[in-house]
C-alpha cells in the first residue's frame, strides 16, 4: 500500500491547515495508511526543483502565465514526474490557494475543487474563501477525503449500486463524502451532512477503499 504525502502552498490559512490535519486523522483512524503532511515545508534542497508545494505552483504558473486559474492537470503532471516517485512510490496530494480548472470532454470547467488522476491529486481552497469558518473547515476536510477516496477506488465501479457518472464516477448514498458536488452550496451541504453523521464514507465506499490495491 502506498503511503500518502500531502503538501500545500504557503498561502493556505491556519484554518485550512487544521482541516487537512482533521481529514488525515480520519484517514488514519479508518484505514491502515501511512500519511505524511509535508505542508509548506521544503522536502528537498529548496534551490532545486520538485522541492516544495510552492515550487509546483510557481512552475505551473510558468506554463500558463496569463491565466487566472491553474490547470490542475499541470500540477498532476509535475507530481507524476517527481524524480523520487520511482524509488519511493507514493500517493501525492497538493492543496493550492489558486483557483483550479481542468479540461473535461474538450471544454474547460468553470472551476474545479479537486482533480484526481491515478495516485495524484490537486485540490484548491480558493472557492471556499466566501464561507464562514465552520463551513470552510468542513469543505476543505471534505475535498481531501473525497479526492483520496477517488485515489483509493471509492465508488469507482459504475456497476456497483448507488453510483452515478457525474464528471467521473460518484456515490449516491446519503451522508457520503464521495457524492459529487458541482457547486459550492452542494459541496458545503454534503460536508455538513457527513460531519453531522459522523462517518464521512458510506459502508459501500468504505468497503471499496478497504479493498484498494493502491
Ligand atoms: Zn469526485
Ligand atoms: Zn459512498
Amino acid at each position: 500500500m502506498y503511503p500518502i504525502y500531502i503538501c500545500y502552498d504557503s498561502e493556505l490559512s491556519s484554518l485550512d491547515r487544521e482541516a487537512v490535519k482533521s481529514a488525515v486523522d480520519e484517514i488514519c483512524a479508518k484505514f491502515n495508511r501511512q500519511v505524511i503532511i509535508y505542508g509548506d515545508n521544503a522536502w528537498s534542497d529548496p534551490t532545486k526543483g520538485f522541492s516544495s508545494a510552492d515550487w509546483y505552483v510557481k512552475k505551473a504558473k510558468e506554463y500558463m502565465p496569463n491565466q487566472t486559474q491553474l490547470n490542475a492537470r499541470l500540477l498532476i503532471e509535475l507530481m507524476r514526474h517527481e524524480p523520487w516517485q520511482d524509488a519511493n512510490p507514493h500517493i501525492d496530494m497538493i492543496l493550492v490557494s489558486d483557483d483550479l480548472t481542468a479540461e473535461h470532454n474538450g471544454d474547460w470547467l468553470n472551476f474545479c475543487f479537486g482533480l484526481t488522476c491515478g495516485r495524484f491529486v490537486a485540490n484548491s481552497v480558493h472557492r471556499y474563501k466566501s464561507l464562514n469558518d465552520l463551513e470552510r473547515f468542513l469543505a476543505v476536510k471534505a475535498v481531501v477525503l473525497h479526492e483520496i477516496g477517488h485515489v483509493l477506488g471509492a465508488a469507482a465501479d459504475l456497476n456497483r449500486s448507488h453510483t452515478e457518472e457525474k464528471i467521473g464516477p460518484h456515490c449516491t448514498n446519503p451522508n457520503c463524502v464521495m457524492r459529487q458536488g458541482l457547486n459550492l452550496a452542494t459541496w458545503v451541504k454534503h460536508a455538513r451532512e457527513c460531519n453531522s453523521h459522523g462517518s464521512w464514507y458510506c459502508p459501500q465506499c468504505l468497503a471499496d477503499i478497504k479493498n484498494s490495491q493502491i
